[in-house]
């Protein structure tokens, strides 16, 4: 038997999103996964294992070979940088924006701007590409909160409905890139697995473009 393909998927709310795509591209995982503290699981595919780990570190296990192929969101993959990776397609599920946003009708008025965000590196580099000096502070979660209490002029976050901003007295302002969830697959996984590979990405594919149709079908 040759090594098993694994897959490395994002826990949480892409997560609910991921195992229906999944389930229609004919791959399950053989039990409930919120029914025990396992993290590998065998699926109705032979020879592909499922690994559910913190979304930010799948492209760590994708990149190092721990993991042949990745479900990851785009947000992720930029901050990450994903050097090494290839993203052959794109699941088209929990979309959301990745925006700057600030205290409704107040503008920044610092020359050298100070924003919160989990994303740094996005931030970084989105900043410069504006010309605009910034100071970026890092922060593991409630963003909407550093305007508020003054430690930042501005944030950078996922939005999706824009409620969260809303509720806390923000904002969005700038986009800086839509977002949806990628697959992801190690480089040499796909030169060295390509015969069972290849069938893989045309099944999650296959079912992409079917639920497209089928969205088309109904608008
Ligand atoms: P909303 O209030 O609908 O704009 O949702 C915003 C919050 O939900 C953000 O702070 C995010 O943490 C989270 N969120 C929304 N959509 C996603 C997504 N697709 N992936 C990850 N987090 C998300």
């Amino acid at each position: 038997m040759s090594k098993p393909l694994i897959i490395a998927l994002s826990k949480g709310r892409i997560l609910q999103e991921t195992l229906p795509l999944l389930a229609e591209a004919g791959i399950e995982p053989l039990e409930d996964l919120g029914g025990s503290r396992k993290l590998l699981f065998d699926t109705s595919v032979d020879g592909v294992k499922l690994i559910v780990i913190r979304a930010t570190d799948v492209p760590t296990y994708v990149q190092l070979g721990a993991a042949d192929l990745g479900v990851a969101g785009k947000d992720v993959l930029l901050e990450h940088g994903a050097k090494g990776l290839y993203e052959p397609l794109d699941l088209e599920i929990s979309r959301c924006r990745l925006m700057t946003a600030g205290v409704a009708g107040a503008l920044p008025e610092h020359a050298r701007r100070r924003v919160a965000t989990k994303f740094v590196n996005i931030a970084k580099r989105y900043y410069a590409s504006q010309g605009i000096q910034a100071e970026v502070i890092k922060l593991y979660g409630a963003m909407e909160l550093a305007p508020l209490m003054n430690l930042a002029d501005e944030i950078v976050d996922i939005v999706d409905t824009g409620n969260t901003l809303r509720a806390n007295g923000m904002e969005p302002r700038e986009l800086i890139s839509e977002i949806s969830t990628r697959l992801v697959v190690n480089k040499a996984s796909m030169t060295m697995h390509h015969q069972r590979l290849k069938p893989l990405v045309a099944r999650l594919r296959a079912a992409v473009e079917a639920r497209r149709v089928d969205q088309e079908a109904r608008s």
